[in-house]
């Protein structure tokens, strides 16, 4: 059985597979989010704008 890919400690549930847990689960999603697509966004979905120093 493979083992947990976040923990590495514990074999994967059928419930959160791959994952042992649901934290495990959370805590790829939050890694899949920040880790490639690291772009700051405010809470009314706009991204910060662009400053040109002068
Ligand atoms: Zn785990």
């Amino acid at each position: 059985m493979a083992d947990c890919p976040i923990c590495r400690q514990r074999p994967a549930v059928p419930e959160y597979k791959p994952f042992c847990s649901k934290r495990c689960a959370d805590l790829d999603l939050q890694r899949w989010f920040s880790g490639g697509y690291a772009i700051p966004v405010g809470p009314d979905g706009s991204a910060e704008d662009e400053v040109e120093p002068e």
